[in-house]
């Protein structure tokens, strides 16, 4: 039988561990606010090419986790290729500095929702809406959907975007980056800083339910 005493000393544990187990609960509330571009601002902090949660082997310059994740999220993307050294790619481009993806719709996703990214990325008029550097889709070749990019031709259909960023060798970070800069979806709250690329498990956590708010 528990005593008095061993049962004051079970509550005294269960009020620990809910203690421990609450803000983390709240934070993680918190972090789950539905966020929407706002803007670009340029990231100085130092870069570093990381693995991209959620896409084993393909890496990224880590600046970029929160808009590539923001990104995949809103528009349902696979990515299938990011920083590579591959003479596939442009080497004056971004691949060979971890700046640039290469998307597809993923399961689920659709062209028709890459091509809402395209606009949205590069408006008419064709230039790249910040803090994107470029963005190869239907009319660019070796880019664009099926029927603009036909594989019989030896056309691999995807979207690329890349970031602006300073000048720097292949292999090496850019001094600095663009990205995008987020608020919450109410518009009354403050605006949120995402430099989350130092956390970016915080900075993939806080980008959830995209709205149509994007949409030009
Ligand atoms: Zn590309």
């Amino acid at each position: 039988m528990p005593t008095r005493k061993m049962s004051r000393a079970f509550f005294a544990v269960v009020l620990a561990l809910l203690l421990l187990v609450l803000p983390a609960q709240a934070l993680a509330q918190e972090s789950r606010i539905a966020m929407v571009p706002n803007g670009s601002k340029t990231m100085w902090s130092p870069g570093r090419f990381v693995e991209i949660p959620g896409f084993p082997g393909k890496r990224i310059d880590r600046r970029l986790l929160p808009d590539v994740a923001w990104l995949v999220r809103r528009y349902d993307l696979r990515i299938t290729s990011a920083y590579t050294l591959s003479k596939g790619h442009e080497q004056s481009g971004e691949h060979p500095r971890g700046l640039a993806i290469d998307v597809v719709p993923a399961r689920g996703g659709s062209w028709a929702s890459l091509a809402r990214l395209a606009r949205w990325a590069k408006p008419a008029g064709g230039i790249p809406r910040k803090p994107f550097r470029w963005v190869g889709y239907n009319g660019d070749k070796g880019h664009g959907d099926p029927s603009h990019c036909k594989v019989r031709k030896g056309c691999l259909p995807h979207l690329h975007l890349s970031w602006q960023h300073g000048y720097t060798p292949r292999a090496r970070a850019a001094p600095w980056v663009n990205v995008l800069r987020f608020r919450p979806l109410d518009g009354v709250g403050h605006l949120v800083e995402t430099d989350h690329a130092a956390d970016p498990i915080l900075g993939l956590h806080q980008l959830e339910a995209p709205v149509d708010l994007v949409q030009p």
